[in-house]
C-alpha cells in the first residue's frame, strides 16, 4: 500500500525553494509553534471536529462517517479559496488538505518533469512525515525517467540524527531555518530550543547536504544583530558552498502578538548584511522584495 502523506498544497513551479525550477510539496503539520508563522493553518492536523463545515459559504465542506468516525470532506472544485474555514478553525489547521500515496505523487511529478530541475518537500514541517519523504525520494532515484531530479527538504531542523541518517542516502540537499541564535530567544519565538537545529546543521554540513541556512531577521526579536560576532563566527565555519539566506520579517499571514512586532525594512536588512560581510561571511542571499 505504501506511505500516505497529508498535503496542504502543491506548487508545480517555484524558483525560491531550492536550485532551479522546482515542484514543491507542502505537508501539513509542524512541531514548532512560531509566533511569526506566515501559514499558521499548517501547524496542526485537522481532527474533523466539523466546526468549519457550516461556515463555508459555498457548501464545499461536509462531514461524513468512516469506520464510525466523523471525517471532514473538502470539495476542491466548489471551493472559492475564501479562507473562511481557516479563520473559523479553533486549532491551527485546515480542512483543505489531501492525502497522497507515493505512486500518485510520482504521477503528478511526471506531468511536470520536463519543466523542473527537482522537487522540494516543505511544510508545515516536512520531516514530521519522514517515512513518506524517504519512500518518495527512493522511488524518484530508482525511476529512470525521474532520477535526474534533485530531491531537497526545507526544514526547521528539529530532526534527530537517526531521522536524517535514514533520508540522507536519497537527499540532494536541505534548506534549514535557524530562527534565532540564543536558546531563550529561539524558545520564545518557536516554543522549542535550538540544540537539535544546531546538531542538524552540523550533521548536514559534514555530509555535504546543507544547501542553505536561512536566518529570519525580526528586528528587536530575533537576535542575529545583537549576536552578530557569534553568528558570523558560526557561519564562517560552515562549508563555503552553503548559501546564507537572510529573510526579512513581514506581517503577511501572521496572527497574534507577532503582528505588533516591527517588520524588517530593506535598510535594516542591508545593515545586518553589511555587518556579516565585514566579519567575513560570504555567499549571502538577500530578499528581493520587502512586502
Ligand atoms: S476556503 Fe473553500 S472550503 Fe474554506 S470556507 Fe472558503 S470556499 Fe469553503
Ligand atoms: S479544519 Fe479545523 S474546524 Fe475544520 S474540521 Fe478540521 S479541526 Fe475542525
Amino acid at each position: 500500500m505504501g506511505r500516505v502523506a497529508t498535503v496542504n498544497q502543491i506548487i508545480p513551479f517555484s524558483c525560491v525553494d531550492g536550485p532551479g525550477s522546482r515542484l514543491v510539496i507542502f505537508l501539513q503539520g509542524c512541531n514548532f509553534n512560531c509566533k511569526n508563522c506566515h501559514n499558521p493553518y499548517t501547524i496542526d492536523m485537522c481532527d474533523s471536529c466539523g466546526d468549519c463545515v457550516a461556515t463555508c459559504p459555498v457548501g464545499a465542506l461536509s462531514l461524513t462517517t468512516e469506520q464510525e468516525k466523523s471525517k471532514v470532506v473538502w470539495n476542491s472544485e466548489l471551493c472559492t479559496r475564501c479562507d473562511t474555514c481557516l479563520a473559523t478553525c479553533p486549532k491551527q489547521s485546515s480542512p483543505k488538505t489531501r492525502q497522497y500515496r507515493v505512486p500518485e505523487m510520482l504521477e503528478l511529478i511526471r506531468k511536470q518533469v520536463h519543466f523542473i530541475n527537482g522537487i522540494t518537500v516543505s511544510g508545515g514541517e516536512a520531516t514530521l512525515q519522514l517515512p513518506f519523504i524517504i519512500e518518495l525520494f527512493q522511488a524518484i532515484k530508482s525511476s529512470p525517467d525521474l532520477s535526474h531530479l534533485s530531491c531537497m527538504v526545507d526544514s526547521n531542523g528539529y530532526v534527530s540524527e537517526g531521522g536524517w541518517q535514514q533520508v540522507i542516502p536519497y537527499l540532494d540537499g536541505a534548506m534549514i531555518d535557524l530562527k534565532s541564535w540564543q536558546e531563550h530567544t529561539h524558545r520564545y519565538i518557536t516554543d522549542r530550543d535550538n540544540h537539535r537545529v544546531f546538531s542538524s546543521l552540523k550533521l548536514l554540513a559534514a555530509e555535504g547536504k546543507l544547501y542553505e541556512i536561512r536566518l529570519l531577521y525580526i528586528p528587536k526579536v530575533s537576535d542575529f544583530d545583537s549576536e552578530v560576532n557569534a553568528v558570523a563566527g558560526y557561519l564562517n565555519q560552515l562549508p563555503a558552498s552553503v548559501r546564507v539566506k537572510l529573510n526579512a520579517f513581514q506581517h503577511h499571514g501572521v496572527t497574534g502578538e507577532a503582528r505588533l512586532w516591527g517588520t524588517c525594512s530593506e535598510a535594516q536588512m542591508l545593515e545586518l548584511a553589511a555587518r556579516l560581510t565585514e566579519r567575513g561571511v560570504g555567499n549571502l542571499v538577500l530578499p528581493s522584495v520587502y512586502l
